[in-house]
């Protein structure tokens, strides 16, 4: 291996890139990295998911596997943020969820997937009926139950996404808003790259060498609204079971950024306009489960939100790979967290580190 340190270029500006590049810095203090992208903080389009996300950290990882480990991992480092960067925009908050079948049906979380670590990381008890009833109860005849996650975080993607920008600038990390259309194309353009790591997200579709077919969108459209005058002390969410479409969310913001009501999951859904109808549904669904925004007609509406979450058949992929058009540089792909880009953005990038760790010992160039 070369005595210089090795020269890492990130593709992607999103959760996942940036956090990515932050989390090789840490492992290699003098390399030079650089993050390409077409998309930074500050910017809005619909090719660029990150600024969309509610946010928030609610595992529902439950593969006993990396995905349980990639969540926990950003949980503890989420609260390692917390305590050292208030400014960051991520909070401590507490979730209040109904769920509207029986466990069994839910598909969430049982003590063979995981609900014991779940219970012990994130404070996991059970709602009173009085505390169901206050989030619009269950409809006659419905068996169901609530939980309350006493131990959760809720972002402010704006606010979190400049911090992590900002931070990756502070730590010499290069920033070159470019698009490329292949991963080819970026080596040539930094020949003396050692390895890339892959962080497109739905790019991962269309870049001529990877073009990962399994890759689709699942739209999620949200309205942002003001705070109201008594501020909310928790999150809701309300859900027939997991990754359910009709699930209904209100999450407050952090630092000024309002309360995001949610939600809606249309697979391979690629529109990126507004569906004022789904905006009402989403709004009366969000007064009923929290009371407290008031009544659907006073609301005040910031802005009506569509995100394009990146899915994937097989779920995330977080993977080394070479290839002969690539002169032996290697790629550790990170895309795919479909609806958990931000829960898991440091356990994956973790994986990450490792991975380059992995392809350095072997002696890539
Ligand atoms: P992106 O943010 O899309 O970033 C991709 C980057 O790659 C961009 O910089 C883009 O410009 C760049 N790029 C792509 N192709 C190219 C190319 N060819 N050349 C150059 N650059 C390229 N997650 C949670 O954890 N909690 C939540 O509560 C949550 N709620 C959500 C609610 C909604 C409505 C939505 C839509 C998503 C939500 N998510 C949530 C999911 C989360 O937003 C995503 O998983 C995450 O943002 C994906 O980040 P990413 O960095 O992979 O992709």
């Amino acid at each position: 291996m070369s005595s210089q340190p090795p020269t890492f270029l990130v593709l992607g500006a999103g959760v996942i890139g940036l956090t990515s590049a932050l989390s090789l810095r840490d492992q290699y203090p003098s390399s030079p990295i650089t993050i390409l992208a077409t998309h930074f903080p500050g910017d809005r389009s619909i090719n660029y998911t990150s600024p969309w996300a509610g946010a928030n950290w609610c595992s529902f990882a439950h593969d006993n596997g990396p995905l349980e480990s990639y969540d926990r991992t950003t949980f503890h480092k989420f609260s390692e943020i917390v305590d050292k960067y208030p400014e960051a925009g991520i909070r401590r908050m507490p979730i209040w969820a109904v769920f509207e079948a029986r466990l069994e049906e839910t598909g969430i979380l049982t003590e063979e997937t995981g609900k014991v670590w779940y219970e012990e990381l994130a404070g996991l008890r059970d709602l009173t009926e009085e505390e169901v009833a206050s989030c619009g109860g269950l409809e006659e005849g419905v068996e169901g139950f609530g939980w309350a996650y006493e131990k959760a975080f809720t972002v402010n993607t704006q606010v979190y996404l400049n911090w992590l920008q900002n931070r990756a600038l502070s730590k010499g990390i290069n920033t070159v808003r470019r698009t490329y259309p292949s991963i080819k194309a970026a080596l040539l353009d930094f020949p003396s790259t050692t390895l890339l790591v892959n962080a497109t997200g739905l790019g991962s579709l269309t870049l001529e060498d990877v073009k990962d077919t399994t890759m689709y969108p699942t739209r999620g459209q949200t309205v942002l609204v003001s705070e109201p005058k008594v501020p909310i002390p928790r999150m809701y969410i309300r859900s027939p079971g997991r990754l359910d479409p009709t699930t209904t969310y209100v999450f407050p913001r952090p630092f000024g950024g309002g309360v995001i009501l949610g939600g809606s999951r249309q697979e391979g859904d690629w529109s990126a306009e507004p569906d004022m109808q789904l905006a009402k549904e989403i709004m009366e669904r969000c007064c009923k489960l929290c009371p407290a925004l008031g009544r659907p007609e006073d609301l005040q509406i910031v802005s009506h939100n569509v995100g394009l979450r990146p899915s994937r058949k097989e779920g995330t992929r977080v993977e080394r790979e070479k290839k002969s058009e690539w002169g032996g540089v290697s790629v550790v792909h990170c895309y795919g967290h479909s609806g958990a880009g931000y829960q898991s953005s440091w356990g994956s990038a973790e994986r990450v580190v490792e991975l380059v760790g992995k392809a350095l010992e072997a002696g890539v160039k």
